[in-house]
């Protein structure tokens, strides 16, 4: 799972991803950026 690390301002892999379901929502992925361990968010956009 690839998401974008604002703290990399890169694509970064993204580990202990989990699916979490926003207040609005919608589906993203949770995780942390495997490069510098920050929380990182992937916006998933619809529902499977
Ligand atoms: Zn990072």
């Amino acid at each position: 799972m690839e998401g974008y690390c604002v703290k990399c301002k890169a694509k970064s892999e993204m580990v202990d991803a989990e699916e979490v379901t926003m207040k609005n929502g919608r589906a993203a992925m949770k995780g942390k950026c495997s490069k510098c361990g920050t929380g990182m968010y992937k916006i998933l956009g619809m529902k499977k």
